[in-house]
């Protein structure tokens, strides 16, 4: 799963992701999203310092992941947001107590046989996942007539109502965040209606941000927990601009050398020096998930300070130009995120020069090898 043989290290600071835990678990109950890895930190290193700081209940993806962390946490309420999907997830849900988003009639009706074969005691507790707008995963609240009858009639036990929000992160999508919100109630009310003891979550980091009047019981809180802001350069800024980005990485410079006017650096030469230059070329590229779209955009930190990288990313190294500062040298470490004081690049940024958002650059490069800070 990990990046092999290469000079990238992400650093993971586990007291940054509780410090952000903290400052919405304050405000009331948070599911702590730790899908995909904990967006790329580690599933077991962050469960187990949010599992410390209190968290009862853990989202994750597939249901195989939710079993992984059954095994570490025997008690703990574990949910799998994408569902079962595959025939054997179903007896896995039974057989571990896994608690899953179920979003299709054919879910319902595979689960009751799945838990009817295991012959339990208890019938299977299930999340119902309602579309309220996005047009994903759920069921329409509209159906909630036929979703009560056919969980009844397997015998399956709702516990928690969910939906999840298209455009919270938007500030001038406010109107579609409160429709969604509108839709939620009425399955909400549906289900508690029908006798069921259910719980509801609606609001992912954005929301828990922006809107607190519609946290119902828990908020779904990912993002933020690693110190993405989803609103960097919005309007709404603020609401996150103390969260900790939690993710640094590093790697290793290979070469100091000059880059005279006139001459051009890497592939294609797409930059071609002014004046006289000195340039590092760095131990990074698209292998270690340090994508070539960020050519010519990003900038790296060497000791404290901000270095442009000059033309295409390669493969496995990139060029930076560090004229004019004295002592750099190969085998020194260089950031690629991170690197503390006002130089330090965010995930946000980082993201803006890639074109994608932080999630995308938290996952991908913590696929490279951890080590944990505290
Ligand atoms: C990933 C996810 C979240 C967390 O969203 P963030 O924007 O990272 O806070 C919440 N709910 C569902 C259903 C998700 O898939």
């Amino acid at each position: 799963m990990t990046i092999p043989y290469n000079y990238v290290t992400v650093s993971v600071h586990l007291d940054r992701i509780i410090r952000n835990y903290n400052r919405f678990a304050q405000n009331g109950p948070v599911i702590p999203v730790i899908k995909a890895d904990a967006y790329g930190h580690g599933l077991f290193q962050v469960a187990a310092v949010l599992d410390a700081a209190g968290a009862e209940i853990f989202a994750v993806g597939s249901v195989e992941e939710a079993v992984s962390l059954r095994d570490v946490y025997p008690q703990k309420r574990i949910l799998s947001l994408l569902g079962p999907i595959l025939a054997s997830d179903y007896d896995l849900v039974c057989q571990h107590d896994i608690l899953c988003f179920i979003h299709h009639f054919e879910q319902i009706a595979k689960l009751g046989e799945a838990a009817r074969a295991k012959e339990r005691k208890r019938p299977v507790d299930v999340a119902l996942k309602w579309n309220t707008g996005m047009n994903r995963l759920g069921f329409r609240p509209s159906e909630a007539p036929a979703v009560i009858n056919a969980v009844r009639e397997a015998g399956l036990q709702p516990v928690m109502v969910s939906s999840h929000l298209a455009c919270a992160d938007d500030p001038n999508a406010a109107e579609t965040v409160k429709e969604q919100a509108a839709a939620f109630t009425v399955a909400l009310h549906a289900l508690r209606h029908a006798g069921f003891p259910v719980v509801g979550n609606l609001a992912n980091s954005a929301a828990a941000l922006a809107y607190p009047e519609f946290a119902f019981d828990h908020r779904r809180v990912g993002i933020a927990l690693y110190g993405g802001n989803p609103f960097w350069r919005t309007s709404h800024e603020t609401l996150g601009q103390d969260l900790e980005c939690a993710m640094e990485v590093a790697t290793r410079i290979a070469s100091v050398h000059p880059l005279r006017a006139g001459e051009s650096i890497n592939y294609g030469y797409t930059f071609t020096a002014k004046t006289d230059m000195t340039v590092a070329i760095v131990a990074a590229g698209y292998a270690d998930a340090y994508p070539r779209s960020v050519s010519g955009k990003a900038w790296m930190v060497w000791n404290g300070k901000r270095v442009p990288v000059l033309g295409r990313v390669c493969m496995q190294l990139s060029a930076v130009d560090v004229t004019g500062l004295d002592g750099v040298s190969p085998g020194q470490k260089i950031m690629l995120l991170g690197g503390g004081g006002k130089a330090a690049i965010s995930a946000d940024e980082l993201a803006s020069w890639w074109g994608t958002i932080s999630y995308e650059v938290m996952c991908l490069l913590g696929l490279n090898p951890r080590v944990y800070a505290e």
